[in-house]
């Protein structure tokens, strides 16, 4: 007899947000927050497709996912070219049928003053960010269109709220996001797709891991949970808004950050 247990919601196994059948895209996947997004959402049933540069580092990941008994598939992607995601996005397509959840992860820092800052530097961050998001939610949310139903989910930073001396790229690519957000809120809610941000504030990742100590320090001390984050602290919440039980959040950032800012 099949004994497998359920939560309160009817026909729903334990441990499992009710994914299941759900295709997701999660950019930057090969790492970091990404990795975990992906992880994630595949234990609660959904099918994913892993994207980035790095293809090798995503079959790690797929593999990973494949050995814990879900689905993954790896796709390359560069977000600063606009035809690698036309390609991509046309790839999965055909490949999966469709993508109902998108994980817009992929982020670079270039971080410098801004006396000093290069134009090509603030043009990467900007364009690898923030541009990367707007054109492949572009290139995907027909798809979304077509089943009346989606989330698309942005990950922004506490930068992008409250800004940071020696990251005015990269903090208005994270605002940037946040305005991106709301707006495609309001385009796509009649077709049930919703759009959220999740602003991490300071994960212990690839992209953290090369500050100085004391900078580390600094950081930790304002933080009342008095912990860094982890990614599954922003996997989890990604997860919680892809969900149905969170279809009545559209145009909102989710702050995970151990209330180190408070919007
Ligand atoms: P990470 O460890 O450096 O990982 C970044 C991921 O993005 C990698 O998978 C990388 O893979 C991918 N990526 C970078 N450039 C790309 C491009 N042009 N095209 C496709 N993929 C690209 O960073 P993380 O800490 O996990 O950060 C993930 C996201 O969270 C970023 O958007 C970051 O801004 C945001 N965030 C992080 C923190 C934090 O404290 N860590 C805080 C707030 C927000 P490839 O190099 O293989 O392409």
């Amino acid at each position: 007899m099949n004994e497998q247990k359920t939560t309160n919601n009817p026909g729903i196994p334990a441990g499992d947000q009710g994914l299941n059948g759900r295709i997701a895209l999660v950019t930057g996947a090969s790492q970091g927050i990404g990795r975990a997004c992906a992880i994630e959402l595949a234990k609660s049933g959904a099918t994913i497709a892993l994207a980035a540069r790095t293809v090798a580092k995503l079959e790690a990941v797929a593999a990973e996912i494949a050995a814990a008994g879900g689905h993954a598939r790896s796709y390359a992607l560069d977000v600063s070219s606009e035809e690698s995601i036309k390609a991509c996005a046309k790839t999965i397509l055909a490949d999966l049928g469709k993508v109902e959840i998108l994980v817009n992860n992929a982020g670079i820092t270039k971080d410098g003053l801004t006396l000093r800052m290069k134009l090509a530097d603030f043009d990467d961050v900007l364009r690898t960010n923030l541009t990367g998001a707007f054109l492949l939610t572009q290139a995907i949310i027909s798809s979304m269109m077509k089943g009346r139903w989606g989330r698309v989910i942005n990950i922004t930073s506490v930068v992008g709220e409250a800004g940071a001396a020696g990251q005015a790229n990269y903090a208005a690519s994270k605002a940037g996001l946040i305005g991106l957000t709301k707006s495609l809120a309001r385009e796509f809610a009649s077709r049930g797709i919703t759009v959220n941000a999740v602003a991490p504030g300071f994960i212990q990742t690839a992209m953290t891991e090369e500050l100085p100590e004391a900078h580390k320090a600094a950081i930790l001390a304002q933080i009342p949970l008095a912990r860094y984050g982890s990614d599954a602290d922003i996997a989890a919440a990604v997860a919680f808004l892809a969900t149905d039980a969170a279809g009545y959040i559209t145009g909102h950032t989710l702050d995970v950050n151990g209330g180190m800012y408070m919007g």
